[in-house]
């Protein structure tokens, strides 16, 4: 028995109608450049919703299908992602001055970070459609996430990437048998000519802004979910989530509102977007109170995979951190360092760049009073340091060597330890 799931999609700010027509080059609100997102009917059935939110899934993210845009005979290709765990971080909380702080550890996907639970979805349509090769332009998570769900699909991976990507991303996608084409310029570009791949070649463009593929986007509103489930339905004061394109953060804000919706929590947190100094549109457009970000200039930060030029989701996120209470705030390279850091020494946690400018975010905003120090926070760990590794050992008092039966030698490295523990 297949029982369509009736879907339409709206724009989240105006709430006008949208029709989805193949071949459009961005689905973004032609009134109000707000978001192209899907709505949900949970009239009358708001007790089945709830009990999937209570379950939570066991099959990668497709255990929320029913809150998903897809048709119900697509197959799933899944690797097992999401159900990540969400660490209480009391280490870093002490560390920091807060009373309370969780880690969403994204880090775990299985290609490190949270787009893998964009790719499963934008695979499986893609396959679905008959379609034997995707492509993509990325700053790098994005691009290894979509060539392992390839892999796994059976399909070709077409990626463009920028020229200041991570070598160990590239290493990483070329493993998963992925083709790779580097493009002068930046990402924005990269995702252009991937969309001229489709009339050139056939190829089905999945870049990750939710105007490229409002489908697959949705599939990040299951980290809402699984912190709403994770703490009992009882969410944090905030959520602190880094922002490229702006997806990942409106996302979860979206899965937030779907509990609110079903009455599994009764306020929403307050949210935080973060970006890197070196590219911040979307801290620039908040702090000039505009409705919209303009595009930025050359990024110049370690925190690559969120430095787009284009915070294409901006409206809509501009729109629900003012909503919500939230804010927007802008950290520096040296800040980012220090954060990734003390996040992997005090919790286990590689956090890559992206990543760590939330734990700098809320150092930042615990001393300028906007996040108090008896809340509780969650920040969202989206990528896995473990490809930044010169990053994390970097200031780090050398290495000593020690020869032979020379316990003499052994002594003085010790002592230097203690030294520097000191
Ligand atoms: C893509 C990415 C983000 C944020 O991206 P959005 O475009 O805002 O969804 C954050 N962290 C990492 C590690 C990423 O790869
Ligand atoms: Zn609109």
């Amino acid at each position: 028995m297949k029982e369509e799931n009736p879907i339409s999609f709206v724009c989240s700010l105006c709430g006008r109608p949208y029709a989805m027509e193949a071949g459009r080059d961005r689905h973004l609100c032609p009134v109000c450049s707000g978001s192209i997102e899907p709505v949900y009917d949970f009239h009358g059935k708001k007790e089945h919703y709830r009990s999937i939110l209570r379950r939570g899934s066991s099959h990668g993210i497709w255990g929320y299908r029913e809150l998903l845009p897809v048709d119900p005979d697509v197959v799933p290709v899944t690797l097992d992602e999401g159900n990540t765990p969400l660490l209480q971080a009391d280490h870093l909380a002490r560390e920091l001055g807060v009373r309370r702080l969780y880690l969403k550890n994204e880090t775990l996907n299985p290609s490190y970070t949270y787009k893998d639970r964009f790719a499963t979805i934008a695979v499986s349509m893609a396959k679905h459609k008959g379609r034997h090769t995707i492509a993509l332009g990325s700053a790098g998570n994005a691009a290894a996430a979509l060539a392992a769900f390839a892999a796994r699909g059976g399909m070709d991976c077409f990626v463009l990437l920028p020229p200041g990507a991570v070598q160990d991303r590239a290493r990483q996608i070329r493993s998963y048998g992925a083709k790779l084409i580097t493009m002068e310029e930046t990402i924005n570009d990269c995702i252009l000519m991937a969309k001229r791949g489709e009339d050139l070649f056939g190829w089905e463009n999945v870049s990750t802004a939710t105007c490229f593929h409002p489908w697959a986007a949705e599939g990040y509103k299951t980290i809402g979910y699984e912190i709403g489930r994770q703490l009992d339905f009882r969410l944090p004061d905030w959520i602190v989530c880094p922002v490229g394109g702006g997806a990942l953060l409106s996302k979860i804000y979206r899965g937030c509102q779907d509990m609110l919706a079903l009455g599994l929590i009764d306020h929403l947190p307050r949210f935080a977007g973060v970006q890197a100094e070196g590219c911040m549109p979307l801290v620039r457009a908040y702090e000039t109170g505009k409705a919209v970000a303009d595009d930025w200039g050359v990024p110049d930060t370690i925190a690559f995979a969120i430095a787009d030029v284009c915070t294409f989701e901006s409206a809509t996120v501009l729109s629900l951190l003012r909503s919500t209470g939230g804010t927007a705030v802008a950290v520096s390279d040296p800040e980012i360092l220090e954060a990734m850091q003390a996040t992997g020494r005090k919790e286990a946690v590689l956090a890559e760049p992206a990543s760590a400018v939330t734990v700098a975010g809320v150092k930042k905003l615990l001393a300028g009073g906007t996040i108090s120090r008896e809340e509780s926070v969650c920040c969202i760990i989206s990528g896995n340091g473990v490809r930044d590794l010169p990053l994390m050992v970097q200031g780090l008092p050398e290495v000593p060597r020690v020869g032979v039966d020379d316990v003499e030698g052994l002594r003085a490295a010790v002592a230097a330890y203690q030294k520097g523990k000191e």
